[in-house]
């Protein structure tokens, strides 16, 4: 199974539901064909999964759950004792969950799991060994691709790993996102918060398009690949004129590689991370450059907590008191779980709306009549 772009996909039919195998690599082709790009929302909870499934039908959308390691941990709860345990427990749940529910949203769903460095391959493999039980018991893995992250290691090593999870992957129908370059920024527990104004000049947050050709030659013909080649990414967002994006190394890259092997223009399936507060001409440009997937965390987290802090702004005595005071009416209603998270889940669907609109992704779910 080749991850390069090849007209065959491109026919494969595509049900609701999560999508493994060649429908994943099928509506990656059609997001190539269609030059747009499917969001990927980071979830750590059934009402964040749900909120995602929610903004993907209202927008006749297809779109991107993934999970890291500290959103799975919470995923399982807190309170489990076992962390390692905790991270692979976390995300299988979650799993089941979005494969449970995801055809009956109607839309097509890619689950991903995030940034996984060298401590965290603990976790790939156990998750691996899921993959594989979920498959002989259905014959479709948990889930869509993973992501291993060992850009500040160097290239051959970051290869070589890439490699050795590919042979185990590929044959499970698993896609597999490798990051070149580092993306700028810290992400539950992975990489540096920034400090000062050193973001725009840091070297090392632009990959070199050579890498790229480099790793795509070793690893494309091993399985379903993406990578998520840096330009300046940053996670989290910062104050104007901290972080630089360079979108034309994106289309260097992909023009070197289009170059060396012969093929059609933008063979690679990028990824752009730390989407979140990113402007909206560079994120276009990276799509014309070939980005199917834009993480986009930063900016769902805020929206959710946004929509909560207005819903407890406008019911403050609900959160004090369980009965009003002057008129004793009982305050339960207002105080309920499910109506302060609902007010969270709406706000981020409107968030996701502007993203489905700037990523050119909305009302083309491939599996929407
Ligand atoms: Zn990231």
């Amino acid at each position: 199974m080749s991850a390069s772009i090849s007209p065959p996909s491109a026919t494969t039919p595509i049900t609701p539901g999560v999508v493994t195998g060649a429908a994943y690599k099928a509506l990656i082709q059609r997001c190539h064909l269609g030059r747009y790009a499917l969001p990927a929302v980071n979830v750590s909870s059934s009402t964040t999964a749900n909120m995602a499934l929610e903004a993907a039908r209202r927008n006749r959308a297809d779109i991107i759950i993934q999970i890291s390691a500290g959103g799975a941990q919470f995923y399982a709860g807190r309170g489990l004792p076992d962390k390692q345990q905790a991270h692979i427990l976390g995300a299988v749940a979650l799993a089941r969950h979005v494969h449970l529910l995801a055809r009956h949203y109607g839309v097509a769903v890619i689950l991903h799991t995030d940034h996984a460095n060298r401590p965290l391959l603990g976790w790939l493999e156990g998750l691996i060994e899921e993959n594989r039980q979920h498959y002989g018991q259905t014959g479709q893995p948990l889930f869509s691709s993973h992501m291993l992250d060992l850009s500040t290691e160097p290239l051959e090593q970051n290869i070589a790993t890439a490699a050795t999870l590919l042979q185990k992957l590929t044959p499970l129908g698993i896609g597999l996102e490798i990051e070149l370059g580092i993306t700028g920024g810290e992400e539950d527990g992975i990489g540096t918060e920034l400090t000062g104004h050193h973001a725009a000049k840091n070297p090392e947050l632009y990959t070199e398009p050579e890498d790229v050709l480099t790793a795509w030659k070793a690893l494309s013909p091993l399985g379903m690949l993406s990578i998520a080649a840096s330009f300046g990414n940053v996670h989290g967002v910062y104050k104007p004129g901290n972080v630089c994006l360079r979108p034309s190394i994106l289309r260097d890259s992909q023009a070197l590689i289009a170059t060396t092997f012969q093929t059609e223009p933008n063979p690679v399936p990028l990824v752009f991370h730390g989407g979140s507060g990113s402007d909206e001409q560079d994120i276009r440009h990276a799509v014309d450059y070939g980005v199917f997937k834009l993480n986009i965390d930063t900016d769902t987290q805020f929206a959710y907590a946004q929509g909560v802090a207005t819903y407890i702004d406008a019911h403050k005595e609900a959160f004090r008191r369980q009965v009003a005071p002057d008129t004793g009416r009982p305050l339960k209603h207002e105080y309920d779980i499910r109506n302060w998270m609902r007010a969270g889940e709406e706000h981020c669907i409107a968030r996701l709306t502007r993203a489905f609109d700037v990523l050119g992704s909305r009302g083309k779910s491939v599996v929407v009549s």
